[in-house]
């Protein structure tokens, strides 16, 4: 199936509404905020998409994995009554996988359908993003939801982090990746230190958690690959090889991808 989305671990992007409001450090570069204000949009406002809200089940028939609410949080309050509707699609359509990743996890708990089991919607990943130490609380919050797959994205890394065994035992699946983004405006990327890549990575190996490397961050492809056309999360040409890993979890539909890197040339 072809991919429709350039972001690296998924096959789609689903944005059911879309704006958001910052809630991070991580917010810092925010691809949907550059985007709709480049395009004079609010991006503060949060509206609901008509036009994208049912394609999962009436345009996609064949399963893929759908990043939902790449353009917003699915978990932002000003989605609250849109978002019920949204669980009834997902759950109808179990063909699919739903890969949720909030910075909200807070909210979680008492956003979830009422039937909601770990069993029902096996097919629905819970991703919390972990940017920096400060918000490694997010993963104990997490780890009181039921769900088949938790997973946590390290997307921008801002510093190093330490992981406890307590947050290593709910973590089933490792996305990282540095800041990306061209310099506009307020935004400027910044450099991911290569020590805190490889502190994570060597943390999550040893509990055995596969992990997805997607992309080491504008300032490599500027100042080290001298890349004057950056293929996005493509590895290039002189990506380092011990970054070049791209792995999946075990999941339902048995699709074992652990151990087995899907890299983009
Ligand atoms: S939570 Fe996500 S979509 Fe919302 S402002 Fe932050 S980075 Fe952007």
């Amino acid at each position: 199936m072809a991919k429709a989305t350039k972001i690296s671990w998924t096959d789609s992007t689903w944005n059911p509404w879309k704006g958001c409001t910052k809630v991070s450090k991580a917010c810092i570069g925010c691809y949907m905020d550059r985007s709709m204000s480049r395009n004079g949009e609010n991006s503060k406002i949060v509206f609901k998409q008509e036009s994208e809200f049912n394609r999962p089940l009436e345009e996609w028939k064949t399963g893929r994995k759908i990043f939902t609410c790449s353009m917003s949080d699915f978990f932002h309050h000003s989605a609250d009554e849109w978002r019920n509707d949204a669980w009834e699609i997902i759950k109808k359509t179990p063909h699919h996988t739903y890969l949720i990743l909030t910075k909200r996890p807070e909210r979680i708990k008492d956003h979830l359908p009422d039937d909601w089991c770990k069993e029902l919607y096996s097919h629905v990943w819970l991703g919390v993003t972990v940017e920096h130490q400060d918000t490694v609380h997010r993963i104990h919050t997490l780890g009181e939801i039921p769900c088949e797959i938790k997973w946590v994205s390290f997307e921008p890394l801002l510093g190093e982090i330490y992981l406890e065994k307590k947050e290593l035992e709910i973590i089933q699946w490792g996305v990282i990746g540095g800041m990306s983004g061209y310099s506009t405006g307020e935004f400027k990327y910044e450099k991911t230190e290569k020590s805190w890549f490889l502190s994570l990575m060597y943390q999550l190996r040893s509990y055995n958690i596969p992990i997805f490397f997607k992309q080491l961050g504008t300032y490599y492809h500027y100042h080290e690959f001298k890349v004057a056309d950056w293929a996005g999360e493509k590895y290039c040409k002189n990506f380092p090889s011990r970054f070049q890993i791209r792995q999946y979890p075990k999941y339902n539909y048995g699709e074992v991808e652990i151990n087995n890197s899907k890299i983009n040339k």
